[in-house]
């Protein structure tokens, strides 16, 4: 590579979509994933239309359109009467509002339509089995270290390296993530095998006393993803866990019978502790910056964990891009515009995750008045508080 690369630690969402957004303006970089392949787990995204115009920006618009699933609305119901509570009229609705769809896709599929894009790019190396594990810099460049013992050398090291990164360790090792008390329960099926209940084209959200199930269609309407939020503990610091599925089956006990039973007929469930790492202000030091979940884990309650990594990339990679030849090493002024962009934003959208997940999982007499507050809702004001986050 003739300049010095910029060196990417992690190849899920956040990394690949920098590394898109660097070779469209022809600066080159080298993506480290530590997995022997860039393989994302099977489960499904929301992608709201925030993060659907930076993806179209980057051309992605039709492999999408393809891929992903555009649901009409989402439909809010309560799990214990199966009562229908209101819904958030999508389709055309929020693509004329907010000038993109809300998309639902598979993570497989989006992975694969990045590194598909990515294949047209010669300043992009991908590089999979690199697993990081410390980096040492001088005023000039940095070097990050493998425990294969293999260095590479760049102008920059990105940490998108999500909640356990040991980027951050290296220049922040007290922001470490938290538990949060959730437990996410994970399942794909085929939509041809699941249960009718879950069939419907819709991003459906069943709202239960300390838990909710949230399904949708991904994989061109071919399969069905579910993902049930209860409570739960992480057992280790891992993302899969080995928490058996009859905890799920007994979390939901008050659900409504026939929908309790649709979540039993899901063969494979899998468990994933849910983590929470809060913004915090030293998102870089000297020549390495973090992205992502690397910088500030989200709650799903508002499904933006992977919109905010979209997001931050896509301002990275334009601050990057803009660096006057002159300035190719006020790398301390570029990091600290990147943060004061990006903070703010990520600390909102936490908040108002954790929020949700409140008003999500009310129980008791909360849920009565949560009930008759969505039921008076008109439907397009649901849509509209979302504005904020939506239009950015
Ligand atoms: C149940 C659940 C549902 C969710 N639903 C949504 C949703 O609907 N919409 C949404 O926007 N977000 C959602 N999210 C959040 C979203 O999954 C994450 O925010 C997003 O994946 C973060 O992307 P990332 O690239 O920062 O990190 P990650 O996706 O975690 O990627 C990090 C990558 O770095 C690699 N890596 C780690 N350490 C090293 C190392 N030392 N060396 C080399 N490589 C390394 C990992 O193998 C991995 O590939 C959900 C999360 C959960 C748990």
């Amino acid at each position: 590579m003739a300049t010095s690369p910029i060196l990417i630690i992690g190849g899920g969402i956040g990394g690949l979509t920098l590394a898109l957004e660097l070779a469209k303006r022809n600066i080159a970089c080298q993506v480290f994933e530590q997995a022997a392949e860039f393989s994302e787990v099977g489960a499904g995204l929301q992608l709201s239309p925030n993060a659907v115009r930076r993806l179209e920006t980057l051309g992605l618009g039709t492999a999408l359109s393809i891929a992903a699933c555009t649901p009409p609305k989402i439909m809010i119901g309560d799990a214990v009467s199966k009562q229908h509570l209101n819904e958030i009229h999508l389709g055309v609705n929020a693509q004329e509002r907010y000038k993109a769809p809300y998309m639902v896709i598979a993570r497989r599929d989006l992975q694969s339509i990045l590194l598909e894009a990515l294949k047209a790019y010669e300043c992009v190396e991908l590089i999979c089995n690199k697993k990081f594990i410390t980096y040492s810099q001088n005023a000039h460049q940095i070097t990050a270290e493998m425990t294969d013992g293999s260095h590479y050398q760049g102008r920059f090291l990105v940490g998108a390296d999500g909640v356990w990164s040991r980027v951050r360790h290296m220049f922040a090792p007290d922001q470490k993530p938290r538990q949060t008390g959730f437990m996410a329960w994970r399942a794909m099926v085929n939509a041809s095998d699941a249960p009718s209940l879950f069939t419907s084209p819709d991003v459906n959200a069943w709202l239960g006393p300390n838990s909710h199930l949230v399904h949708y269609r991904v994989c061109a309407g071919e399969k069905i993803n579910l993902v049930a939020v209860t409570k739960g503990k992480a057992l280790e610091k891992t993302w899969s866990d080995d928490t058996p599925k009859e905890s799920l089956f007994e979390e939901i006990r008050p659900f409504n019978s026939a929908l309790r039973q649709a979540v039993m007929e899901v063969p494979e469930w899998t468990a994933w502790p849910l983590m929470i790492l809060k913004p915090f202000k030293n998102w870089s030091k000297g020549r390495a910056v973090l992205l992502g979940d690397a910088a500030h884990a989200i709650v799903p309650f508002l499904a933006q964990g992977a919109a905010m990594a979209i997001e931050d990339a896509s301002c990275l990679g334009s601050l990057i891009a803009e660096m006057k030849d002159g300035q190719k090493d006020n790398h301390l002024t570029l990091f600290e515009n990147y943060k004061n962009k990006r903070f703010r934003r990520c600390q909102r959208v936490l908040s108002k995750s954790i929020y949700q997940a409140q008003f999500y999982h009310a129980a008791g007499r909360l849920v009565k008045i949560r009930n008759g507050g969505l039921k008076m809702l008109p439907s397009s004001l649901l849509l509209r508080q979302y504005d904020w986050l939506y239009k950015a």
